[in-house]
């Protein structure tokens, strides 16, 4: 794979100007250019510059606004909805975690819902929002379906994302970010194309067996949840709180309402947070942090989030792929 050099100021001013010659206003595309320049200096690819081309079809297709108004609305005194105006999540997120912030200081206790959105994007960046306020975090967001409920062999989970956060004093928070499927579809896909075998577990292929080619899994096959019915259980719990709760779209209902232009699908996400001081009370670091020393004790442990905040630390520039660049300025 060839590569070009780019400095993370470059990251975001490419994706802050595609976005707006394809239709986003000003704040929307700073909104969605900042989540994807953060996933570039973190090293989480796959939510960067790669989804430009996602973004810019979903703007071109009429199926996103890009000048969406997102409006906030109290449903009770420490629950708060965001209707994001059919825009990118983004947008929707970065009004709403300072609203739940503040309910959250004041009850120890808050919850965000997100409606009428479309999420693209890795969930690390509101989680982690709310840990540098010293607030614990959990998000999950529902989308298209491609997982197979435990026991069935066709798609109605989606891949259903759940991350959580857990603040540190002085230090950067336990974070972790993850798919409830066993394996992203995406690699997949890659492993299909370099001819290497998935382990069986992944998923089904049309007849409904276990197999090990990644070939029959794309191709008319389905994934499955990690962990078998436990993970299913997870995945389902995604769905009935980013939807059911929410009040958007499931998986499902997701599919039927998409026009497949390969732009994210309209969605919810559903964010809480808790207030480990007015919970827990004054010990609550010191007293995770014994957790966590004894944790990292362990030979082979290291706590998530910390790949990606070791790459943070480096500020020089991203190697991105040379013809995702290409296609990127053929946008323009
Ligand atoms: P990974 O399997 O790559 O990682 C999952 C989590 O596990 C990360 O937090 C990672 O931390 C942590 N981790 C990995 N290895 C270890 C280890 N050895 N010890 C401790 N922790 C570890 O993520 P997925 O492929 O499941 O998901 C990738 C992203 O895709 C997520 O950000 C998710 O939000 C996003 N996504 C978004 C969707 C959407 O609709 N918006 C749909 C599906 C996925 P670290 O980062 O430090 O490595």
């Amino acid at each position: 794979m060839t590569t070009t050099p780019i400095s993370l100021d470059e990251i975001y001013s490419i994706a802050k100007k595609t976005l707006i010659n394809n239709g986003c206003d000003n704040l929307n595309a700073e909104a969605v250019s900042k989540t994807v320049t953060y996933a570039e200096r973190d090293g989480s690819v796959s939510h960067g510059l790669f989804r430009i081309p996602g973004y810019v079809a979903a703007l071109r297709s009429k199926k996103v606004k890009g000048n969406s108004k997102p409006t906030k609305k109290n449903l009770t005194q420490n629950a708060i909805q965001i209707d994001g105006d059919y825009g990118f999540a983004p947008m929707a997120i970065q009004i709403g975690i300072p609203e739940l912030v503040k309910v959250t200081k004041n009850h120890g206790v808050g919850v965000l819902t997100i409606k009428n959105t479309h999420h693209f994007a890795a969930l690390w960046h509101e989680t982690e929002a709310l840990a540098e306020n010293e607030l614990i975090g959990i998000a999950c967001t529902a989308y298209m379906p491609s997982v197979a409920p435990a026991g069935a062999i066709k798609p109605l989970f989606g891949t259903n994302p759940i991350s959580f956060a857990w603040p540190r004093k002085n230090k950067t928070p336990v974070v972790y970010d993850m798919a409830t499927a066993s394996m992203a579809m995406g690699e997949v896909q890659v492993a299909a194309r370099d001819g290497h075998k998935v382990p069986f577990g992944t998923g089904l292929n049309k007849d409904g067996k276990e197999t090990d080619n990644p070939s029959e899994i794309a191709n008319g096959g389905v994934l499955l949840p990690f962990g078998g019915y436990k993970g299913s259980a997870i995945a389902l719990m995604v769905e009935l709180l980013s939807a059911g709760l929410v009040g958007d779209l499931f998986s499902f209902e997701a599919k039927e309402a998409d026009n497949k232009d390969g732009g994210p699908a309209r969605g919810g996400e559903f964010i809480m947070a808790f207030s480990p001081q007015l919970i827990a009370g004054d010990n609550w670091n010191d007293h995770s942090e014994k957790f966590f020393e004894q944790m990292t004790s362990l030979e082979g442990v290291r706590l998530p989030g910390q790949r990606r905040h070791n790459n943070r630390k480096d500020t020089g520039p991203r190697n991105i792929n040379t013809k995702l660049l290409e296609t990127i300025n053929s946008l323009k």
